[in-house]
């Protein structure tokens, strides 16, 4: 037998033909400009005190897990940090679906993880939509929640990825009515830094099926060092507590964490979403000014999406100078749809001259 043949004979059957995911970073390695994975462009500096690395470090460094609450507003025990919110996602599923036997709502087009984890556990993916302005269909989410076997979690990311578009309040009170006692409402709030106001964290105390998701990756800048928090009841927390690695946090990931979470730190991070902000206003204005593209969605979060309807060829005449952006085409209501992370000032500069190129080239 082949190693590939025996590789795959030995796979657990509902791993066999899954196909590892396509991050941003593993499509395209090439490229001097990234704009395609929202990560953050400003690489801030860090001090490392390397005298414990002999030592294991804490599960849930304690000194991490305060600056965290505090910073959202919530109580210690109200926290659990994790490798990036995506092994917050892998968490609430193995800790709360039983293989073969539940399953999870999401609201696409979404964030790709949430399928992607429950797979990789056997986990059935149940869809509800969205609406076509990107809003909750309510009346399917009010159907699945009266299901004999409700699902055990409802994934709903605001800002959502790729459409930047926020659930309004009034929707996400519905929904965490609707699933009350039956379902966890895990709202993804990885870009809630470009849409402060629209949190959730406010809210774990009102209700006992509010879990938010959270990271350092995005507007803290810090996607390198894989750090997320799960906000929750404190009953939750303890039973992700029962599932997660004993020391997922490397002692230097908890030292840059509690930097980045000073008070000069936030205040950093909160300069640097503002200046991205006006780059974005400035990229909004300058995108539809080509030619028949269409804004799709809403910017509370740090991308823009675009339908162009020369999508692939532009995407290839981009990789080739060198940009990279991400297509989104493949997913639900976004035929032809690319999304570009805002950049710093030269890197926006770039796209907008490539961009222009290609017209341009298209027209001589
Ligand atoms: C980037 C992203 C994440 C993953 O964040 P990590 O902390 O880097 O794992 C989660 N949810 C959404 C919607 C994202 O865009």
């Amino acid at each position: 037998m082949s190693s590939a043949d025996f590789a795959n004979k030995l796979s657990a059957s509902h791993i066999r033909d899954l196909v590892p995911y396509e991050s941003a970073r593993r499509l395209f390695s090439g490229g001097h400009y990234w704009l395609n994975a929202n990560e953050s462009p400003y690489a801030n500096p860090y001090l490392i005190d390397d005298s414990h690395f002999n030592r294991y470090p804490d599960c849930q460094p304690p000194a991490l897990i305060k600056a965290y609450a505090q910073y959202a507003g919530v109580e210690a025990n109200q926290v659990i940090v994790s490798r990036g919110a995506d092994e917050g996602i892998e968490l609430l599923i193995r800790a709360f679906c039983e293989p073969s036997k539940d399953s999870i709502v999401i609201c696409p087009p979404t964030y790709g993880m949430y399928a992607i984890s429950a797979n990789t556990f056997n986990i059935d993916v149940q869809k509800a939509p969205l609406n076509a302005d990107f809003s909750l269909d309510i009346s399917a989410l009010e159907a699945i929640a009266k299901q004999d076997n409700p699902p055990k979690l409802v994934f709903v990311c605001s800002p959502n990825n790729p459409t930047g578009t926020r659930v309004a309040q009034q929707q996400l009170a519905q929904v965490l009515t609707l699933f009350a006692g039956k379902s966890l409402v895990v709202v993804d709030e990885a870009y809630i830094e470009f849409d402060i106001d629209s949190s959730w964290a406010k809210s774990i105390n009102q209700y006992n099926n509010l879990v938010i998701l959270r990271t350092l990756s995005k507007a803290f800048a810090l996607a390198g060092i894989r750090c997320g928090f799960t906000l929750a009841s404190s009953e939750i927390i303890q039973v992700l507590l029962k599932v997660i690695a004993p020391y997922p946090i490397s002692d230097p990931v908890a030292q840059i964490a509690n930097q980045a979470l000073s008070e000069k730190g936030i205040a950093q991070m909160q300069r640097q979403v503002s200046l991205l902000q006006q780059y974005q206003q400035s990229l909004i204005e300058r995108c539809q000014a080509f030619p028949n593209w269409e804004w799709v969605g809403d910017a509370c979060a740090n991308f823009l999406l675009f339908r162009v309807p020369e999508k692939q060829e532009l995407m290839d005449f981009l990789v080739k100078n060198g940009l990279l952006i991400r297509d989104q085409s493949k997913q639900i209501a976004l035929e032809n749809c690319l999304r570009l992370s805002i950049g710093n000032e030269q890197e926006n500069q770039a796209l907008i001259q490539l961009i222009e190129q290609f017209y341009e080239e298209k027209q001589s």
